[in-house]
């Protein structure tokens, strides 16, 4: 065996994990993120009310959307340009009536977290409150030793939640982990763009993702693609 080939494991001997929550342990796309949406829009439409700007359904639609692709969160958009209190934004957005009910994931997710060697942190864009409530639906609290919610990505006083690299880089520092022991388990490819730059290992999961969301070449950046998290202990052998 070449020293590189002997050397390719050992790299990932004790992987860091970070795992995204929403689309990457269950399927927020069945109820969550559609109930997140009218949440937001709802929100979003009073504060240009309260501006009174003009309006409709589509505007409001439209904004939300646009905040997303431009900032990586709605949330930054409405606090850069309606200076709204993130935390009151957040806590309006995840506000349901019924979680359990909405809750949809793979069966088997505990025992494959339990399985997968490796510290695990998760790392959710979502707040701490709707995260502790998801994690508890799905049994897997205790498989992650940090919990890490959008309200504890600041840096300089300043909220910077994914896809921030000097959040990420921030992170590393604090768990005292180089960045390529670590790998960022996710849905998201723009948070695995910064994952890659900052130089940690990436993983795009894609099994709750609508089957119409295709790219025609794997991105640079994707380090490996799996559908399920019982891949992922397959997957450390083919990072390098
Ligand atoms: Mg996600």
């Amino acid at each position: 065996m070449s020293s590189i080939l002997a050397q390719r494991p050992a790299l990932m001997r004790s992987p860091v994990w970070f795992f995204d929550l929403d689309n990457t342990l269950h399927n927020a796309s069945h109820a969550i993120f559609p109930a997140v949406n009218v949440n937001m829009n709802r929100y979003i439409a009073r504060v240009l009310e309260a501006k009174s700007l003009p309006f409709d359904a589509d505007v409001v639609n439209a904004l939300r959307y646009d905040y997303w692709q431009r900032y990586g969160t709605t949330l930054m958009g409405m606090v850069r340009h309606h200076q709204v209190d993130p935390t009151h934004f957040l806590h309006e957005a995840h506000a349901f009536d019924d979680l359990a009910s909405m809750v949809r994931t793979e069966r088997g997710l505990l025992h494959m977290l339990k399985r997968l060697p490796g510290r695990k942190i998760l790392l959710t864009n979502a707040p701490q409150k709707y995260a502790r409530a998801m994690l508890r639906e799905l049994g897997i609290t205790r498989q992650f030793a940090r919990h890490v919610h959008v309200e504890q990505m600041v840096v300089h006083r300043i909220l910077r939640p994914k896809p921030s690299r000097s959040y990420l880089r921030k992170l590393l520092a604090h768990e005292g982990v180089s960045a390529r022991r670590c790998v960022l388990v996710e849905d998201t490819l723009v948070n695995l763009k910064s994952a890659k730059a900052v130089g940690m290992r990436t993983v795009w999961l894609t099994q709750f993702l609508a089957a119409s969301y295709g790219v025609a070449r794997l991105p640079s950046y994707v380090d490996v693609k799996v559908k399920s998290v019982r891949r992922l202990a397959a997957a450390v052998s083919r990072l390098r």
